[in-house]
């Protein structure tokens, strides 16, 4: 039926917070600190109120191009990595061409404030992605909620947050995989849109580079990392992204941190709720985690994961295909910006057909480029 979505597997935007070594710190072995992780850490999915209308697998959404959003709410409560607080996130059901949007509710003094999971609202890519706009930061560590929800194909959802970061869970994006699929996702009567990369757009910094270039399989991220460390060393994965390879390969993934750079972390204010349960803690050649890795190369498909949360922030499902070589959530955004920034690089299509752009810019404003050329 589409001719565009007839491609098999696609569509997955994500969110790839791809490059940045996340840093941590690991209040677990702090005494003041231990009482509390140990009653948060892992957070909890809450059981969803699933009504009786039947759900669409995430396949036959996609197969008929349709727009998705959740059946019903999905709430998990966690705490955030970096703040360590306390944080409920929900998820709700939104109309067709919502997009994702964040709703930051529980500012003392302050009414509510909404933003869109757009690139144009990142603010911060130092130790997570952090979206805000001119009054501010919004949200931080969007990225692994945000892979879940293109992992699996949701088009449309807002995300309710009551304090000012994402809880980070077990550090990888089951739980809000678990959370989404217990609550349901629907088809709307709506086509689905995408962002088709044209021609390649590339960026380099240092020793690492990103790239975008056409694909027409639908989605596919292809990571390379490279660390200076023996249990690390060189890890490289490609996948094409699909509801059913983000769920196996890399939804389970966890972030993690080097045990060396927690004083600094932590006297720069990040990864105060950082544990054994929400983060990978490596030597120079173990993990400290008694549980050990959930895969050998556990490492490089966190990095796959972040990176597809990162490319969620093109407000559209991508495709095409994401290199990232020692890349990081800066230059997950760096590259989107790029490609975003180059009108020839890119176009919306939605089911089959071209969506046409007058002089350049896109019909749906929203995905309108506007960056300068300083961002690549
Ligand atoms: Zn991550």
């Amino acid at each position: 039926m589409v001719k565009l979505l007839a491609v098999k597997g696609v569509f997955l935007s994500g969110v790839l917070r791809g490059g940045n070594r996340y840093l941590f710190d690991f209040p677990l072995f702090r005494g003041e600190n231990a009482s509390l992780v140990g009653k948060l850490f892992w957070g909890t999915v809450h059981p969803a109120r699933v009504r009786g209308c039947s759900r669409l697998g995430w396949d036959a959404s996609m197969k008929a191009g349709k727009q998705t959003t959740l059946q019903v709410d999905a709430t998990v409560t966690g705490i955030g990595v970096h703040s360590g607080l306390p944080v409920t996130l929900t998820i709700h059901p939104a109309d067709a061409d919502t997009g994702i949007v964040f709703l930051r509710t529980g500012i003392e003094g302050s009414p509510d404030r909404e933003i869109r999971a757009d690139v144009r609202a990142v603010t911060a890519t130092e130790f997570a992605t952090v979206l805000g706009d001119r009054e501010g930061p919004l949200c931080s560590t969007a990225e692994h909620v945000l892979a879940a929800l293109s992992g699996l194909g949701v088009d449309n959802a807002m995300i309710e947050i009551d304090g000012p970061e994402v809880p980070i869970m077990d550090g990888s994006a089951e739980p809000f995989v678990a959370a989404i699929e217990q609550a349901g996702i629907v088809t709307l009567n709506a086509t689905r849109r995408f962002i088709q990369v044209l021609k390649p757009v590339r960026v380099a910094r240092d020793a690492s580079f990103g790239e975008l270039r056409p694909y027409s399989q639908g989605f596919r991220v292809e990571i390379e990392i490279d660390f200076d460390n023996p249990l690390i060393g060189r890890q490289a994965l490609s996948l094409d992204v699909t509801p059913e390879s983000f769920r196996r390969d890399i939804a389970r993934a966890r972030t993690f941190g080097f045990m060396r750079d927690v004083s600094k972390l932590w006297s720069a204010g990040y990864a105060l709720g950082a544990t054994f349960e929400n983060t990978l803690v490596i030597t120079d050649n173990r993990v400290l985690n008694p549980d050990g890795l959930r895969f050998a190369d556990e490492f490089v498909r966190h990095k796959a994961l972040d990176a597809i949360g990162d490319l969620a922030l093109a407000g559209a499902p991508l495709l095409g295909a994401y290199r990232s070589v020692r890349g990081g959530h800066k230059l997950n955004h760096a590259v989107l910006c790029a490609l975003m920034a180059d009108p020839t690089a890119w176009t919306v299509v939605e089911a089959g057909r071209p969506v046409r752009r007058p002089r350049g810019h896109a019909e749906i404003t929203a995905m309108a480029p506007a960056f300068g050329p300083d961002v690549s």
